[in-house]
């Protein structure tokens, strides 16, 4: 079998497991089997696999077929146009997690911010992708797991930022050493009935997923404690899940009535970040 062949071979047997993006995913495992990047693949097509680079491929499909995703085959993912590892103590970025990147980025283009803390970093792709485009922030990264902030450290050496990054090991804000101008988190917002239902989620941690009963525990959380770890005019940055927008901005407008609140959708339209400005007459 060729790398042609080995394309259409990989393709077809996703493609008939249900398997989305076949074509895609055929393509990174047949990479990952044979170590090699998109321009080696192509610039020679019609080269044999041996039987050994053969039967690599066929177990990475098999695990693919089994649910696990293509991120932790291969041990990466692409986030915010950077190089991202990822294993199974971490949850893998997704896309529209680049939105909440993306506020943030604007935000301190536009406000005095010299401070942010990245809640419940995982693998650091929030924090790695602020500290590479805000070369002037300083960044605190927290994680209540060990083993996460160990990948989020790799990350950060890995992408250059190893300097512009502290990383903290513990309960959401309970160890930042000081108030910040930014809280930013991807917390873990899927309801709990959800995760056991869902096969896809099955391989990544519960504890970056698990959001209690309604899926807001963690947000709640972390909502009523932002006050007192965010200077005068700060701000909060949070991925929501679909359908939480209302129940957020309904409890953030309780325990901070005069801040302001704003909503925004992903790609897909659906509601995904909402964001706080803290404004001084908070009680
Ligand atoms: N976006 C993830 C999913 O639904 C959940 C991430 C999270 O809980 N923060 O698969």
């Amino acid at each position: 079998m060729n790398r042609r062949q080995a394309l259409a071979f990989a393709r077809g047997i996703l493609a008939d497991n249900n398997i989305d993006d076949a074509s895609l995913e055929g393509e990174i495992l047949l990479r990952h089997a044979l170590g090699i990047d998109r321009v080696q693949l192509y610039a020679d097509l019609d080269r044999d696999l041996t039987p050994s680079y053969e039967k690599t491929l066929s177990k990475l499909l098999e695990r693919r077929i089994n649910g696990e995703p293509s991120a932790y085959i291969t041990g990466h993912r692409e986030f915010y146009g950077l190089d991202f590892r990822v294993d199974r103590n971490v949850l893998i970025p997704r896309p529209e997690t680049e939105l909440l990147v993306e506020k943030a980025i604007h935000l301190a283009e536009n406000h005095t911010i010299t401070r942010i803390a990245d809640i419940g970093t995982g693998c650091g792709a929030i924090a790695v992708s602020l500290a590479v485009n805000l070369p002037e922030v300083t960044i605190y990264a927290s994680d209540v797991s060990k083993p996460a902030l160990a990948v989020a450290r790799y990350n950060c050496k890995k992408n250059g930022v190893a300097d512009r990054i502290v990383f903290l090991n513990g309960d959401m804000l309970e160890p930042l050493p000081e108030p910040v101008d930014l809280i930013i988190a991807n917390l873990p917002y899927v309801r709990e009935a959800d995760l056991t239902a869902n096969g896809t989620l099955s391989f990544e941690p519960p504890l970056a997923l698990n959001g209690g009963e309604d899926g807001l525990d963690r947000i709640r959380f972390l909502c009523r404690q932002a006050g007192t770890k965010l200077r005068d005019n700060g701000f909060i940055l949070l991925e929501i899940g679909q359908g939480q927008a209302e129940a957020i901005t309904d409890l953030l407008q309780e325990i901070y009535p005069s801040s302001r609140l704003e909503v925004e959708s992903d790609l897909a339209g659906i509601e995904r970040a909402v964001s706080l400005r803290l404004t001084l007459s908070r009680i």
